[in-house]
């Protein structure tokens, strides 16, 4: 099966789809049927997110295991440093590779409750991203990850102490970024040429959430850590009270988004799927990301 970074490396764009682990049966059965809609449209892999301070690390592991073994995908699993000692980070990296998962999302993560406050390290853990790197290389032939932030992380106190920190975990030995959320391509692109200059040539991948809601609005406000432009709101606020009109304006606005981000070369576009795929497959149909057979 393919790495992540041998998927990024074709001829044409691709895209690729997050979602988080089922919490209930009600949620897998919704989990399972999204994977099963977007098989098809072959992503170029598909990543499960870990559960805040390892809430949920179980269903992480079942839920990945089963794509390496029930689907066509390239599955990613994510994992973070919060809550856990090295020796259970071991463990978990041993379990990934045990069930067939060869691509990994490194993150640190956030304190749990509250992800603005103040990280403790766990006194046989890891401090930064950068350190889980280090950690997963050293255990075997994995694909590596990290996050990066377009507006910086909220923690950075500035832009350029922020692109330092991301360089070293290319250093480290990560193969690619995937974006948090942003509102215009410029966003992204000035986080893209701020990498370029420090000397880093690693594919970046730009995150998207399908604005189908006000709540997707809202959620993607709260998770890039900038302020929406007014341009975006005054196209989606006064629609708010009518359903139908925001999910099309919506996807519109996504829509031009992406066109304008594979107008300037980017690899991959990421979709933020909260576990559903229909958004998802209109916007990447609209965009001529679909094999024919889908
Ligand atoms: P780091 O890269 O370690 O950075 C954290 C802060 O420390 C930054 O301010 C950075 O500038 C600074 N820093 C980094 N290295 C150093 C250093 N060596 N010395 C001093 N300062 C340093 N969270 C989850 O809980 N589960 C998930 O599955 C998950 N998936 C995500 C997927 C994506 C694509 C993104 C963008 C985020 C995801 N997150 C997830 C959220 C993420 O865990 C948090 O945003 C977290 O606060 C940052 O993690 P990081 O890996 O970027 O941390």
């Amino acid at each position: 099966m393919k790495t992540v970074i041998e998927r990024l490396r074709g001829d044409a764009p691709v895209f690729s789809v997050e979602f988080f682990p089922p919490r209930d049966d009600a949620d897998e059965a919704v989990l399972w049927r999204s994977i099963r809609e977007l098989e098809p449209y072959d992503p170029a892999y598909m990543s499960i997110t870990y559960g805040a301070g390892g809430s949920n690390r179980d269903g992480t592991i079942r839920s990945i295991a089963r794509v390496a073994t029930e689907t066509t995908l390239v599955p990613m699993a994510h994992l973070t440093a919060v809550n856990h000692s090295v020796a259970e980070l071991r463990n978990v990296i041993g379990w990934y590779a045990a069930v067939g998962v060869r691509n990994i999302l490194a993150l640190r993560g956030d304190p749990p409750g509250d992800p603005y406050g103040e990280w403790v390290p766990h006194p046989q853990g890891l401090n930064y991203a950068e350190e889980l790197v280090t950690l997963v290389r050293s255990l075997g032939d994995f694909c590596v990850g990290v996050s990066v932030f377009p507006y910086g992380h909220p923690r950075s106190v500035d832009l350029d102490t922020d692109t330092r920190y991301v360089v070293r975990k290319f250093k480290a030995g990560a193969d690619f970024g995937i974006a948090q959320l942003f509102f215009e391509a410029e966003d992204f692109l000035r986080l893209r040429d701020r990498v370029a200059a420090a000397g880093c040539d690693a594919p970046l991948i730009p995150g998207i959430m399908p604005l189908t809601t006000p709540r997707t609005l809202r959620k993607t406000i709260e998770l890039s850590g900038a302020s929406c432009p007014r341009r975006l709101l005054d196209r989606l606020e006064p629609l708010e009270g009518d359903a139908k009109a925001f999910r099309a304006e919506g996807l519109d606005v996504v829509t031009e988004l992406c066109e304008r981000l594979l107008a300037e070369g980017v690899p991959d576009l990421h979709f933020y799927t909260f576990n559903r795929s229909k958004a998802t497959r209109e916007v990447v149909g609209r965009l001529g990301l679909v094999p024919a057979r889908a």
